[in-house]
């Protein structure tokens, strides 16, 4: 059978649409020159409104980690209390990279599979005392397909205490909502691969006016991550202290067209299709979902299954399909499956993903599982148009 196509539903990296293929594709342009200043600009100006971002946002060569590291390097200091709240992997990433530059780092754990609610975070901040520096929290936990109330969070940390408010947008800014000034985010971050439908390789940080202060006093030791120098560098010229990714800025910079012409509220709400379509046909074909429907994410479905189901699942996908979908990490490993539907993703993917597990599961479970999911997903598809 021909499958020479393969279809990415992995939780990042997500696939490229052609025409960012194509905007990259263009020759070398040297970054002090007269072209730069006018790419960067655009791009970091018209990235503020998918960022929710009162300033231009800041491009750096690196993956979502090295952004994560640079929110930590540039507001943590030795000896700061920093609370973290954990929801997952990645969550306990960013724990222990504020650990690595000496902070008394306070964890948060929330159970994996569950969103952090606002008054836990409340009682937590207010047992560590008044000295919290900054919280750090996940808006969508990528490991576990929870997306966490960031909007009631920030307003949490507002209005109980002065520290500042990090978040990891990582693999959801581009799809959901967001308003840094509002919801009180000092610092958002994010990479390339995930719902911005871009190689891997690009970090994005976007600060609020106070964080820019924060980050002109942290003394902690930093060099190519260091902000000001980003911040100066783009304040001075529009230009970057060091070699940007010019192909990637250039991709950039065509994925705000596209965002700019569904128009920003389309994509979120194609999101929230996506995310009811699959959920609504996965529960019909009885695969129980690891994050409950409140706390559930736009861009990314965790199913719960045993190492051996998972295994068996994905290869059948990937081999006889072309559908590549992603396991689990860390403590959810072998425990459950995950499919991404962020960025460069339609309802037809959805049909696709639940057409393939049902002919997959049909195998065991019988003919009678043939067209359930579907039906369900075109059901919710139905109620949209
Ligand atoms: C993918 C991801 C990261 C890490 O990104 P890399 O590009 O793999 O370094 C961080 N946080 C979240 C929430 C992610 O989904």
């Amino acid at each position: 059978m021909l499958i020479n196509q393969k279809f990415l539903l992995t939780p990042g990296p997500t696939p490229v649409p052609e025409r960012v293929i194509q905007a990259m594709n263009q020759p070398m342009i040297a970054h002090r020159g007269k072209q730069f200043p006018k790419l960067l600009e655009e791009t970091a100006t018209r990235l503020a409104p998918i960022f929710g971002s009162p300033n231009p946002v800041i491009l750096i060569s690196g993956s979502g980690t090295g952004a994560l590291e640079t929110a930590a390097s540039n507001i943590v200091e030795a000896n700061d209390d920093i609370v973290v709240v954990v929801t997952g992997a990645f969550g306990d990433r960013f724990a222990s990279i504020c650990e690595t530059f000496g902070a008394n780092v306070h964890r948060l754990e929330v159970e994996w599979g569950k969103a952090c609610q606002p008054d836990q975070l409340e009682e937590y901040v207010k047992t560590i005392g008044k000295n919290v520096k900054a919280v750090f929290a996940t808006y969508c936990e990528t490991s576990t397909g929870v997306l966490n109330p960031i909007q009631q969070l920030g307003e949490t940390v507002n209005r109980i205490s002065d520290a500042l408010f990090v978040v990891d947008g990582v693999s959801c800014i581009g799809a959901v909502p967001v308003d840094m000034e509002r919801w009180h985010i000092d610092m958002l971050v994010s990479g390339s691969q995930k719902a911005l439908m871009l190689p891997p390789g690009l970090a994005f940080v976007a600060l609020s006016n106070r964080a820019k202060e924060a980050v002109k006093n942290c003394r902690t030791k930093r060099f190519y991550l260091d902000l000001n120098k980003y911040v100066t560098s783009y304040e001075k010229e529009y230009s970057t202290p060091f070699t940007p990714s010019v192909s990637l800025i250039y991709g950039a910079r065509e994925v705000c067209s596209m965002i700019e012409e569904e128009g920003f509220e389309n994509v979120i709400s194609r999101h929230m299709l996506l995310k009811k379509m699959l959920r609504e046909g996965l529960k019909a074909l009885d695969l129980p979902l690891l994050a409950s429907d409140e706390d559930a994410s736009p861009t990314v479905t965790a199913v719960i299954t045993n190492t051996s189901e998972s295994k068996q699942i994905k290869s059948a996908l990937e081999n006889n399909y072309g559908i590549i979908l992603a396991g689990g990490q860390k403590k959810l490993k072998g425990e459950i499956f995950r499919i991404g539907h962020m960025g460069y993703c339609t309802p037809f993917d959805m049909l696709r993903v639940l057409n393939a597990l049902e002919m997959t599961l049909s195998e065991t479970a019988g003919k009678g599982i043939l067209g359930r999911g579907i039906s369900k997903a075109q059901e919710v598809w139905l109620e949209y148009v």
